[in-house]
């Protein structure tokens, strides 16, 4: 099966209020390109030297979401270029954040990364962290970033009933905040979660953008754009 079909396959099964970022780092900027005559608009990368490579031979109509771990030094040279970030993980990240959108001039759409998975946090607020960030009414001190929602990445695992519980918990904290702290807020509305071995079961459990790419492209590549996280 090629890429369209692929795609098309994936995009059938979702149900209508959830959108598939094509995570097309480590892919080829044909295949890439395949995606897009298919009517892929939203990709996701995760590295910055690849995506600032990807942005110059794709077209403007591209959506990049930043969907990987970013280094607070790397920060100024993608907020220009993505109309989201899923990945901040960390106060200090979103305090850079906030600075180089104001000195853009515009306001970035940031989801919150919540670690939920049974291995040793790499990367993502706990859920203490993330019930205290909006106790303290946080979200106020970055007019330049909209919260826009929460990401997660289950344990790689194929104990389903643990992936079950992962997404689960995620969406009741999700559900919380927007009951709670972000009610009224319309901007508050995104659950990344679901990758390619996992993503129905994210679905199931209330994702609104689900992250998939080998399932669309194949294997990842090599990395020929330097290796840079
Ligand atoms: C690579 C990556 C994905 C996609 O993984 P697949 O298993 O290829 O679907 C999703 N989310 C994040 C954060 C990633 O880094």
């Amino acid at each position: 099966m090629n890429i369209a079909s692929r795609l098309n396959r994936i995009k059938e099964d979702l149900p209508a209020n959830v959108r598939l970022v094509a995570v097309s780092k480590f892919q080829e900027i044909p295949d890439i390109r395949e995606a897009y005559r298919a009517g892929q608009r939203l990709f996701g990368e995760s590295r910055v030297q690849e995506l600032l490579a990807k942005y110059e031979h794709l077209p403007k109509d591209v959506e990049w979401h930043f969907i990987g771990h970013l280094q607070v030094n790397k920060v100024k040279y993608i907020v220009p270029l993505v109309a989201m970030l899923h990945s901040a993980d960390s106060i200090k990240l979103l305090n850079e954040l906030e600075h180089h959108a104001a000195k853009s001039g515009r306001r970035l759409k940031v989801l919150l990364q919540v670690h939920i998975a049974q291995e040793e946090a790499k990367f993502g607020f706990s859920f203490e962290e993330v019930e205290d960030f909006v106790n303290n009414k946080m979200p106020e001190c970055y007019p330049h970033l909209i919260i826009a929602g929460l990401m997660g990445m289950a344990t790689l695992t194929d104990d389903e009933s643990q992936v079950c519980k992962e997404f689960s918990g995620l969406s009741a904290l999700f559900t919380r905040l927007k009951e709670g702290y972000f009610s009224g807020n319309e901007d508050f509305k995104e659950l990344s979660m679901g990758m390619s071995d996992d993503y129905p079961l994210a679905v199931e459990a209330g994702s609104t953008l689900v992250r998939i790419g080998t399932k669309i492209f194949g294997d990842r590549k090599q990395p020929f754009y330097g290796s840079d996280t």
